[in-house]
C-alpha cells in the first residue's frame, strides 16, 4: 500500500477514521495498526516518542493559521502530542468510539472525568464493590463540591432504578468489578439511566475492548486504567476516556487545565504493548478460565468468584455480553488470614503485588492490600473477608500456573 509522506511541521488532525483496511479488519490487526498507519515521518514503521515540551511556529503566518482553525497542528505539550494521539486513535478504534483521551493513569482518567462532568450539588451513583480510591474520590473530594453519592449493590437493577432521581447526573460501574468480577447488565442499564438522562460511565479495565465494548450497549463513555491490560507489561502507568467527541471534547478541556497528562515514553510503550493486546487477552481468559475450574473442584478453596463459571452470581449476563471472562480470578481460601498468606508465600510463579492484567501473573489479598489500613469490621463490611485472594493470571503456561497452586494450596490448611 502506498503510504503517504508528510512533511514534519504538518501535523496530523486527530483523524479517528484509520486507514480503510484497518477498520475493516480483525481485532488483532486493529491492536497492530490502528491509529498508525498513514501517520509516519521520515518512513519509519513505528511512531517516534516525540520528546518535546512544546512545538514551534515558523513564522507568525502560521501561527494565525492555527489559531484560525485552518490549520491542525500541534501547540504545547500539555494540549497534545504526536506519540499520544497515535495512541489515542488506536483506542478509539479499539473502543468503537469517535475519540479517545490518554491521562496520567487511571485513576486520574477516572476523577478527572467525574471533575469535569458534574455539576456542584450534583448527584452521583456508584456500586459498593469497585476500585476503592473512585469509592474515596466521592466521598473525600466530589462531597466537598456537595456532589451527593449513592452507593448501590452492583449490577443490581432494581437498587439502580431506586437510586435514580430526576436530578441524577452520572451512574458509574466498572465491569467486570474489583474484586468479585460482577458483571452488570449495561442494555438494562442504560434503558434505566437514559430514560432519566442520566450518563452512564463504564470502568472496563478488567474487560478490555477485546471482552467487551460498552460503547456499543449504549454507555456513553468508557474508562480504563491502561496500566492494566492495555499496556500490559507492568511497566507504566496511564489511563483512556472514549466517547463521542463531544464528551471527549469537554474531557480534554478539563484536561488542558488540570494538566493530568501521560509522557511521550510512556505513551510509546502503550503503543507497543497494545499491538499483542489480541495475542495476550487470549491467552489470559484462557489461563483464567482453566484456573477458576481447578479452584472451583479444589477441597482447599471455598469459593471461587469468575463470571465463566455457572456458580457466578452474573454468568447468565456475563456470557450475554462478553467475548471472553478476563484474567483475574478471585477465591476464598479455606481457612483463616494466616492460612491464606501460607498460600500466597507458598506460590512460586506470581508476585505478590497490587495490580493486575500484565504479562507476569500476580497474586494478592485484598485484607492486607489495599484494604490494610482500615479496620477488620469495616473491611467485612466492605465484603472483603480475611483468606479472600486475587490472581491475576499472566500469559505464562497454564501447566505451570496450575501446577504452582496446586502444590501451594497443600499448606493452606485451617
Ligand atoms: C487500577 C484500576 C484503576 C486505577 O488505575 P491506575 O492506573 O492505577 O491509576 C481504576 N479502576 C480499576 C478498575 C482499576 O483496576
Amino acid at each position: 500500500m502506498q503510504m503517504q509522506r508528510k512533511p514534519v511541521l504538518e501535523a496530523e488532525k486527530l483523524n479517528i477514521v484509520n486507514d480503510e483496511v484497518v477498520s475493516v479488519s480483525g481485532e488483532s490487526t486493529r491492536s497492530v495498526h490502528a491509529g498508525e498507519r498513514g501517520h509516519h515521518t521520515c518512513d519509519t514503521i513505528t511512531i517516534p516518542i516525540h520528546q518535546t515540551a512544546t512545538f514551534w511556529f515558523k513564522n507568525s503566518e502560521e501561527l494565525r493559521a492555527y489559531q484560525e482553525g485552518r490549520l491542525a497542528r500541534n501547540e504545547y505539550g500539555r494540549y497534545g502530542n504526536p506519540t499520544w494521539q497515535a495512541v489515542e486513535r488506536k483506542l478509539a478504534d479499539l473502543e468503537f468510539a469517535e475519540e479517545a483521551l490518554l491521562f496520567a493513569s487511571g485513576m486520574n482518567a477516572v476523577t478527572t472525568t467525574l471533575f469535569a462532568l458534574l455539576p456542584k450539588g450534583g448527584h452521583l451513583i456508584i456500586t459498593s464493590d469497585c476500585y476503592r480510591r473512585t469509592r474515596q474520590f466521592c466521598f473525600e473530594f466530589l462531597a466537598r463540591m456537595d456532589v451527593k453519592t449513592t452507593v448501590i449493590e452492583p449490577s443490581n437493577l432494581d437498587q439502580l432504578s431506586d437510586a435514580l432521581c430526576d436530578d441524577t447526573d452520572l451512574f458509574f460501574s466498572e465491569l467486570p468489578t474489583n474484586p468479585y468480577l460482577r458483571v452488570l447488565d449495561v442494555p438494562e442499564a442504560v434503558k434505566l439511566a437514559g430514560a432519566n438522562g442520566t450518563t452512564v460511565i463504564i470502568d472496563s479495565t478488567f474487560a478490555t475492548p477485546l471482552n467487551y465494548r460498552p460503547l456499543k450497549d449504549g454507555a456513553d463513555l468508557v474508562i480504563h486504567s491502561a496500566t492494566k491490560y492495555l499496556g500490559g507489561h507492568n511497566d507504566l502507568l496511564a489511563g483512556v476516556a472514549a466517547g463521542s467527541s463531544n464528551i471527549v471534547q469537554s474531557l480534554r478541556k478539563a484536561v488542558g487545565i488540570l494538566g493530568g497528562i501521560t509522557t511521550p515514553q510512556n505513551a510509546y510503550l502503550l503503543l507497543r504493548g497494545l499491538k499483542t493486546l489480541g495475542l495476550r487477552m487470549a491467552r489470559h481468559n484462557d489461563n483464567a478460565f482453566r484456573i477458576a475450574r481447578m479452584l472451583e473442584s479444589h477441597p482447599r478453596v471455598r469459593r471461587v468468584f469468575y463470571p465463566g463459571l455457572e456458580s457466578h452470581p452474573d454468568h447468565q449476563t456475563a456470557a450475554s455480553l462478553l467475548k471472553g471472562y478476563g484474567g483475574v480470578v478471585t477465591f476464598e481460601i479455606d481457612g483463616n488470614l494466616e492460612a491464606a498468606e501460607r498460600f500466597v508465600d507458598r506460590c512460586r510463579i506470581p508476585y505478590i503485588a497490587p495490580s493486575l492484567g500484565g504479562v507476569e501473573s500476580l497474586i494478592e489479598m485484598p485484607a492486607v492490600m489495599s484494604y490494610w489500613d482500615i479496620s477488620r469490621e469495616k473491611r467485612l463490611g466492605y465484603g472483603i473477608s480475611d483468606s479472600l485472594v486475587r490472581y491475576s493470571c499472566g500469559i505464562e503456561d497454564p501447566e505451570d500456573l496450575i501446577a504452582d497452586l496446586c502444590q501451594a494450596l497443600e499448606v493452606a490448611a485451617p
